[in-house]
């Protein structure tokens, strides 16, 4: 089901552009909007795109990724087993205000009269830029022009360059570069369930602040996690007019502020570095050494070599990972094809933004531009996430698991608690343990053990990581294989097949139900993978096996039976459809009355009581055509035709999640026109706003289903059987080129679908085996170019 776009305000304001995203003009409106497109970050430190005058602004947080306070979890009524500690990501100290003043009048956004104004987030260097001219009530001419970087090459760094010249007078200039810690902290809450819970009292408790000339290090610990966090600042100005400066420093709050006597004419240059330290062992006084030796590291840099580095790590993945596209009828629709270039740099610069980084985390639902979901990390990470990371940035992806596999023994604890073998990894998580209030929607989404572990397969055919493989992915596979062996059954009701009952699939609008299609297909997957694994290790590697015995204690029974399970994995089928229904009790559901609900009652989780919502036949985000997707080879065209046409009508879409599923299996199943529009709704999701709510942050799972979209659903590109192949289609009034690289098992391949032909190119590496429809092609050093003739639809 295809719901309205919801419009961008006036484009002439917000010009598209290929490698920038551009505000011409202030509009206070959209503020809540532009903080969370124009944030930056490096999947360790995000900053919102508020202005550097520390105002004005909705929500303007920095965020630390995994820097969260825990809370109990009051339930009305309890029961056993529910998660009992909730764990909220918290705003850190605000570090990048710089306030300016002329004449002692202040520069205030809403105010201000401003000649020329100018704010964009460039993709290119990995910068948010602003050049400001502001004519003060006195008629003095004021150019600002800032810089400001979430450093990607250094993790805990960003910086700020502030410029001010004075251009038709002289006047007194004061510039106060200050960091606050502000309380309450996640002041968002209200009915929405997306939204983050308002913290009761104060979530950052005062530790340590000092200054040294002018370096200011605050230092903050939450109570119940025992996270500290040390922020320190360090202010240079560089100018040829007489000026002076004052430094204060509190608790909360940090302040250099310089007063310049300035004539017109030449500029006025603030370098502000930031550096930011957080740690659950490190003593308040370590912490604060930290931030200052990073400090001390980076500052002889400059802001310019801040920048350098920043640039090149830029350059090095829009290397790796550039998806471009160019319509040969150039004139009659450049305007739309820049349009689309932007958005699939904004939705891949963003993805960079919440991973690069993120090393012994996971990537928040929202990355590092919001606190909605909490800071919590879900299967988004595995699903969404992962295949473009795998095939762009390896080492991100592996980061990513590596991650999980630090957490499987809370994992395996929870599995305990819920009276099972093996491990249950949390449906929402940042410390390791389940964080969700909800167990319908959250701790009976079982999926997830299988959803990681599928993420591991593509990873590992994708890289050959079979040291990563053996190490940390083994041991996952089996305790995942065992959970599923024992959440399951022998059901005599259904033939003897091994069922699995009591589960929600990714649908949240149907839960605790039998047999989730969804979840059958893909613990079958995860068992066969265990088996697989586990026997390979046995015969190629005794002692790695013998290791991973040892440690999981396992029996070779146990693979037997893991083998007998999956290869009875009982999946529904209804043969007068000849569909497979998305449970046991679907088809039996009272059909949603779509006609009768109000366009503006979307998403139903807004308007209606769950119960009325799970008694219908209702979908919220894409469930069994996920599985195609997914599992794609195990489905024929025609069933995934069928399936489709059935499953989406009822598909609300309610979940950015969706689009970009649904738009794959459209343009596998050959309907481009839908393929197109659900592909436009996962590219704009945030730049255009569709799910009315990217002020609370990015939807990031659907920037990663954007990447899928183009690179799965328009290249045509599979991985199921373990070798890279492609089958491009093209709708016959399609002129657009569409070119993606692809880094496969240390080799660099780029795909280039042109309007008749395909071309294959290796761009790196020595000898690629690919697979162009059934026909199987090999690259080399000496022929590196294939040309295809690609289909139309
Ligand atoms: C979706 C989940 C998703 C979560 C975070 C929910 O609305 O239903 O599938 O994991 O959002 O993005």
């Amino acid at each position: 089901m295809i719901h309205h776009e919801r419009l961008r305000p006036p484009s002439r304001d917000y010009p598209a552009d290929e490698w920038n995203v551009i505000e011409k003009k202030f509009h206070p409106e959209f503020l809540a909007q532009l903080e969370t497109m124009l944030a930056l970050g490096n999947g360790y430190l995000g900053m919102r795109g508020c202005p550097e005058e520390g105002g004005p602004n909705v929500e303007n947080s920095t965020l630390i990724n995994g820097f969260y306070e825990t809370r109990p979890i009051v339930y009305g009524e309890e029961a056993y087993g529910f998660a009992k500690t909730g764990q909220t990501i918290c705003r850190v100290t605000d570090s990048k205000i710089i306030k300016l003043f002329v004449d002692d009048e202040p520069f205030w956004l809403p105010d201000a009269s401003l000649l020329s104004y100018d704010r964009r987030l460039n993709m290119k260097s990995g910068t948010l830029d602003r050049e400001i001219l502001w004519e003060t009530p006195a008629g003095k001419r004021v150019l600002i022009t800032s810089r400001r970087l979430v450093s990607l090459a250094n993790k805990h760094v960003a910086a700020i360059s502030y410029c001010v010249t004075l251009l038709n007078a002289g006047a007194f200039v004061m510039i106060s570069s200050e960091m606050a810690t502000k309380e309450p902290n996640a002041s968002i809450n209200g009915d929405d369930p997306r939204q983050s819970r308002a913290f009761a009292g104060r979530v950052l408790h005062p530790r340590s602040s000092y200054s040294k000339d002018r370096r200011i290090v605050l230092c903050h610990a939450t109570e119940k996690s025992r996270l500290t966090l040390a922020c320190a600042t360090e202010t240079a100005l560089e100018t040829s007019f007489r000026h002076a400066y004052k430094v204060v420093h509190k608790e909360d709050f940090g302040q250099v502020a310089f007063t310049i006597e300035a004539r017109a004419g030449s500029r006025i240059q603030l370098t502000k570095y930031i550096a930011y330290h957080t740690s659950q062992t490190a003593s308040v006084e370590e912490l604060c050494g930290r931030a200052e030796w990073t400090m001390d590291r980076v500052t002889p840099q400059g802001f310019e070599g801040l920048l350098a580095a920043q640039e090149s790590y830029m350059n090095d993945f829009w290397r790796r990972s550039d998806v471009r596209i160019k319509d040969v009828r150039e004139d009659r629709t450049k305007r739309t094809t820049v349009e689309i270039q932007q958005a699939i740099r904004f939705n891949l610069f963003h993805i960079l933004q919440a991973s690069a980084r993120a090393e012994n985390t996971g990537v928040a639902a929202k990355g590092l531009t919001g606190q909605a979901y909490e800071g919590h990390y879900f299967w988004d990470t595995e699903i969404y996430l992962l295949p473009f990371l795998t095939y762009t940035s390896p080492q991100i992806a592996r980061n990513l698991l590596g991650f999980r596999y630090r957490t499987l023994p809370q994992a395996r604890a929870r599995a305990r608690q819920l009276g099972h073998r093996g491990a249950i990894f949390p449906w929402r998580t940042i410390s390791g343990e389940e964080a969700s209030a909800y167990y319908a929607a959250g701790t009976a989404q079982y999926h997830i053990n299988a959803d990681i572990m599928f993420a591991l397969r593509k990873y590992v055919q994708a890289t050959s990581d079979d040291v990563f493989l053996r190490d940390c992915g083994a041991e996952m596979l089996v305790e995942t294989a065992r959970l599923w062996l024992d959440l399951g059954f022998y059901s005599n009701a259904k033939g003897g097949k091994f069922c699995i009952n009591a589960v929600t699939g990714p649908d949240e609008y149907n839960t605790v139900v039998n047999n989730n299609a969804y979840t059958n297909l893909m613990a079958r997957e995860n068992l066969r993978y265990a088996v697989q694994t586990v026997e390979s290790l046995r015969a190629k590697n005794p002692d790695a096996y013998n290791a991973l015995a040892h440690k999981t204690t396992l029996d070779p029974a146990e693979v037997d039976a893991w083998l007998r399970a999956a290869e009875n994995m009982y999946v529904p089928y209804d043969e007068k459809l000849k569909i497979i229904p998305q449970d046991d009790g679907f088809l039996e559901r009272e059909p949603w009355d779509f006609r009768n609900t109000p366009p503006d009652h979307y998403p139903l989780l807004l308007f209606y009581h769950p119960l009325n919502i799970y008694r219908k036949q209702v979908i919220k985000q894409a469930d069994v055509v996920l599985a195609m997707f997914l599992l794609g080879d195990v489905f024929s065209p025609e069933a995934k035709k069928r399936n489709f046409d059935f499953y989406d009508p009822l598909t609300t879409g309610d979940s950015s999640l969706s689009s970009c599923v649904e738009a794959i299996i459209a343009a596998q199943v050959g309907d481009m026109d839908k393929a197109i529009r659900y592909g436009m709704a996962a590219l704009l999701m945030d730049l255009a706003d569709v799910g009315g709510n990217v002020k609370d942050g990015c939807h990031i799972a659907s920037m990663g289903g954007t990447w899928m979209v183009l690179a799965y659903g328009f290249g045509g590109m599979r991985d199921n059987d373990g070798t890279l192949s492609f089958r491009p289609r093209r709708a016959p009034q399609d002129n657009a080129i569409l070119r993606f690289p692809l880094t496969y098992r240390g080799q660099m391949l780029e795909v280039e679908i042109g309007i008749d032909k395909v071309e294959y190119s290796l761009r790196e590496g020595e000898c690629l085996v690919i697979r162009h429809e059934t026909e199987e092609v090999q690259l080399t050093r000496e022929h590196p170019v294939a040309v295809r003739p690609v289909s139309r639809i």
